[in-house]
């Protein structure tokens, strides 16, 4: 069924129209979309063009030569850049497409334009004679009517006309003739008008419409045929499958397919061989550790109390990092062995998401087996250290730990800037967690003798070995010893026993470990110490044997006491043991215990001392005026507290170390130190007047210039003695002098002091008498006697001052910084001129413009003189 017969009707003609004009829309559309197409391929392919030429450039590197990954992209990009010509090209042939669409838009305009100018004009010669029917019939009936009364007109005429004749009839006669001639003529026309407009419907309707119709119905085809032409031109420069690009994609999976990775780095490898590289080489830097002999020795560990906790942790750390190793490796050869889900998740995650399942398996076993010799190795460097640890730990054995500290490289005195003010540092603790065993001695006094009441007898077996000034110890129980040379006062030896091991006479206390090694000599040397650690009491012997060796004394689970040999009920019988089997105390050590080494003169008996009244408080603890029993001598006693650690007790006995060697009037006097049992103390003669600092603020009205100078003179002449031996104070203030009764001043307060003609300082800067301190040894850290001449001046303002603070009014760095920029002090109201002109002197920015002792002392003396002369 064609257009000709089946839209016919003038709704199938409308329609056609609307149709017609609906496909001129979609040819809009298409040409839009086409030419937007057109224009989107064309910026495609030049970004594609960008694309490829980035490409290149990142691969220009020589560093990429031979590599097959390389050359499969330079192709690889070649190729894109082909593709993207490919798309330009076929970008401006779809706007070739698009020119075609347009004209075929307007050709089938046009089409549709004389179709419907056909159509309507073979509709309106029909039209045209369907009207003339109507009017035709309109005119007939008209003209009927006309004749209709008309004749009956002269139909009535006649009848009425006697003659049938006369004007009147003849004229309605006429008049009805002319009618019926008109009547007959319309009836004519309308006939043929009839007939012509059935002719011209039958032909419209079976001749022209359908002719009309037919050639439209081939217009339209053959617009479609055209159309789909277009459509088929635009659809083949949009397919990504044509040829062209098939053969770009074949090329690039040829180029890509070449990539073999057993061949990638055959020319790199080539052209980087060298031989397989030498071992890196680790070496402790000897340079290190020349200035600290004895105490780091290079690549091996240090064991002492400073670090044998630390090592027990790391050991223990790394013996879980051991063992945690091992379980890791142990799951992950589970899971290789067909494992658990668990493990075997772990292992190769990373994989599991490779498409390719060959070589994610390949690399998931690589991956493992890499993993795992991962794990062996830190398995392996693990245990090394673990072996390290184990090793130095053991080589220790029951020997003491070492002390890691070295005394002299450490400042911790707290100083606060207006001078000393330690009252929120002191602790009026009086027991010591750490006494322990020295308690235990103490309370079975009687009970743990040496024999026991068993009457043995300490003869050594073996001649006995010859004795050195440090073996003083009285003839007694350990027999053949040289008598004791000095007088041990009124601490006795008696034969028999029963007595406590605190007043052994080779039972040194708690006398730190440094003075014990100075009282071991020879070989064979050997004394009895108390040592506290981790709050923990514990008795060493001490040996001289090969060096210096220290042997914590074991305790076994049944309150006996031993070293590597049998158990003893008491100390002192294992001691006898080890001295007359001159067995070995450890095997390792191969220490022989010869002669026992006894306590010094000043080593004091704790109980000798009679503490009376606090007269002060001091950084380690109180200070007592105190009586010693034996020669119920005054003395001035200080205490340090039971609390403070093991090496602010050695701290605290330093003082004594250095005063013990000093003998001056104004030097204030040791008369010994009480370490045999808590709290240690440092037993001094007592000086009446107290500090220099609290003695001037306190007498500041009644105080002379001559009374002032004489301290002057008193500290300098101190001051000189110490020069004279070497002795670099660190800490001279009026606070750090005593005063006694006749306004002599005496040096005091030893804790910094340092038997050194330069001490350098390396740390612990922080806690430092700034306002009294030499800018020297502030900035560079460098001690001299000179930077006590410093301090000098400032006590010499002190004094003028009667007590004032230096700087007052400044912080400690203000003060540092005005000094350095060359700010002294003003001199101290009625200060002689002599005397502020010694102190600025002293406060010489040059520390070798500054007068030494020696010189201080015979101006400040000669001005006295002259003083004394002109009264
Ligand atoms: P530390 O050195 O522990 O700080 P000090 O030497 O400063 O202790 O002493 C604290 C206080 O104890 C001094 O200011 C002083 O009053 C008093 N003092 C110290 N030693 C004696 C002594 N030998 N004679 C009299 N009093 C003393």
């Amino acid at each position: 069924m064609g257009f000709s017969s089946a839209l016919q009707s003038r709704a199938a003609h409308e329609a056609l129209i609307v149709r017609q004009d609906a496909e001129l829309r979609l040819m809009e559309t298409m040409k839009r979309s086409i030419q937007m197409k057109a224009k989107c391929d064309k910026e495609y392919a030049i970004s594609l063009t960008a694309v490829a030429q980035q490409g290149l450039k990142i691969d220009r590197a020589d560093e990429m030569q031979g590599s097959l990954i390389t050359k499969s992209w330079r192709s690889y990009l070649d190729e894109l850049d082909q593709q993207a010509k490919q798309f330009k090209f076929n970008a401006e042939q779809l706007e070739v497409v698009c020119d075609k669409l347009s004209h075929l838009s307007q050709d089938k305009r046009k089409a549709r334009k004389a179709y419907q100018e056909e159509h309507a004009k073979i509709a309106a010669r029909l039209n045209h004679l369907s009207d003339e029917v109507v009017r035709k019939k309109t005119e007939y009936q008209k003209h009927l009517e006309g004749y209709k009364a008309l004749r009956t007109r002269f139909e009535e005429h006649y009848i009425k006309a006697p003659s049938r004749s006369g004007r009147k009839l003849d004229d309605v006669r006429d008049k009805y003739q002319k009618a019926c001639r008109k009547l007959h003529l319309t009836h004519n026309e309308y006939v043929l008008s009839i007939t012509e407009a059935i002719e011209v419907e039958k032909d419209f309707r079976t001749v022209l419409l359908p002719g009309l119709l037919e050639h439209q119905q081939s217009v339209q085809e053959s617009f479609i045929l055209l159309w789909r032409n277009i459509l088929q031109e635009a659809a083949q420069y949009g397919d990504l499958t044509a040829d062209k690009y098939k053969e770009i994609q074949k090329r690039i999976d040829t180029v890509i397919g070449g990539i073999n990775p057993t061949e990638e780095y055959g020319e790199f490898t080539e052209k980087h061989k060298t031989s397989p590289t030498s071992p890196m080489l680790f070496q402790f830097d000897e340079t290190l550790i020349e200035d600290i002999p004895g105490k780091l020795q290079s690549s091996t560990l240090t064991v002492d109390n400073l670090t044998v906790d630390w090592l027990r942790n790391r050991l223990q750390e790394l013996e879980s990092a051991v063992k945690d190793c091992q379980e890791k490796q142990l799951k992950m050869i589970e899971h290789v062995n067909g494992g658990s889900p668990v493990a075997n998740g772990s292992i190769i995650s990373n994989g599991s998401n490779t498409s390719n399942g060959i070589q994610s398996n390949k690399d998931s076993q690589c991956r493992q087996s890499k993993d795992l010799n991962a794990l062996r190795c830190q398995e392996k460097q693990k245990q090394k250290l673990v072996d390290m640890i184990k090793c130095a730990l053991n080589e220790v054995g029951c020997e003491e730990l070492p002390s890691g500290c070295d005394d002299h490289l450490t400042l911790e005195q707290t100083f606060i800037e207006n001078g000393y003010n330690n009252e929120q540092q002191r602790s009026n603790s009086t027991s010591s967690p750490g006494l322990g065993i020295m308690n235990e001695l103490m309370r079975r006094g009687g009970v743990l003798t040496l024999l026991r009441g068993r009457g043995r007898h300490f003869k050594r077996k073996s001649t006995p070995q010859p004795t050195t000034p440090t073996t003083r110890c009285r003839q007694g129980r350990f027999n053949k010893l040289q008598p004791r040379s000095q007088s041990l006062g009124s601490l006795s030896i008696s034969l028999s026993t029963n007595r406590p091991l605190y007043e052994e006479e080779w039972f040194h206390g708690v006398l730190p470990r440094e003075e014990v090694v100075r009282l071991l000599n020879n070989d064979g040397d050997f004394l009895v110490r108390e040592t506290i650690r981790n709050e923990e009491s514990q008795i060493v012997l001490s040996v001289c044997w090969n060096g210096h060796k220290h042997f914590i004394v074991q305790t076994t689970g049944e309150g006996n006491f031993r070293f590597e040999g049998p158990p003893f009920a008491s100390i002192q019988e294992l001691i006898m043991h080890q001295y007359h089997s001159e067995l070995p105390v450890t095997v390792k050590s191969g220490a022989i215990l010869r002669r026992p080494v006894c306590r010094e003169r000043w080593e004091l008996s704790n109980d000798d001392v009679v503490l009376l009244e606090r007269i002060g408080r001091g950084n380690f603890g109180d200070v007592y005026k105190a009586k010693l029993k034996s020669t119920k001598l005054d003395v001035a006693v200080k205490t340090c507290r039971m609390t403070l650690p093991d090496e602010q007790k050695r701290k605290f006995l330093q003082e004594g170390r250095i005063l013990k060697q000093y003998d001056h009037p104004n030097i204030v006097k040791l008369i010994g130190i009480c370490v045999q049992k808590q709290p240690i103390m440092i037993v001094m003669e007592l000086v009446l007047g107290g500090s220099l600092l609290t003695y001037l603020r306190k007498n500041s009205n009644g105080l002379s210039n001559r009374q002032q100078m004489g301290m002057c003179r008193d500290a300098a002449a101190g001051m000189r003695y110490l020069e004279s031996k070497n002795c670099i104070h660190r800490d001279l203030a009026a606070r750090n002098c005593l005063v006694d009764l006749e306004h002599s001043v005496k040096i005091s307060d030893f804790g910094m002091s340092r038997e050194e003609e330069e001490y350098i300082v390396s740390d612990g800067m922080k806690q430092i008498p700034v306002k009294w301190t030499a800018p020297e040894a502030l900035n560079f850290g460098k001690y001299t006697s000179l930077c006590d001449v410093w301090s000098y001046g400032i006590l010499m303002w002190e004094i003028f001052s009667k007590g004032d603070t230096p700087y007052s009014g400044m912080s400690n760095s203000r003060a540092r910084e005005r000094i350095d920029t060359g700010y002294r002090m003003p001199t101290p109201e009625n200060t002689p001129a002599e005397m502020y002109r010694l102190m600025l002197k002293c406060w010489a920015a040059d520390a070798e413009s500054r007068p030494h002792f020696d010189e201080i002392y015979n101006v400040v003396d000669a001005l006295i003189l002259r003083l004394d002369n002109s009264h």
